[in-house]
């Protein structure tokens, strides 16, 4: 478990950056895409409903399920998925 910090980049698997992080992130947190959004995705693949893949391989940056994300960070996944 590890909290997300303002301006911490989002990232694929491979290292490739894909946005970063508006506003520290706890792990409990759930993330809606509306409201009170918390990341901001600057380089990325297709957006699917499944969320968004990277812009330069086809791992994931982002996972959308049951309304709620899940953003990839350096140190994992982050977002409480309901
Ligand atoms: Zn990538």
């Amino acid at each position: 478990m590890f909290v997300a910090r303002k301006g911490d980049p989002i990232v694929c698997p491979n290292g490739h950056i894909g946005g970063h992080v508006e506003r520290d992130i706890l792990p409990s947190e759930t993330l809606k895409p509306r409201g009170d959004f918390s990341i901001t995705i600057t380089n990325a693949g297709n957006h699917t409903s499944e969320g968004h893949s990277c812009a330069q391989c086809p791992e994931r940056i982002t996972r959308y399920s049951n309304g709620v994300y899940q953003i990839r960070t350096a140190r994992g996944w982050i977002g409480h998925l309901s």
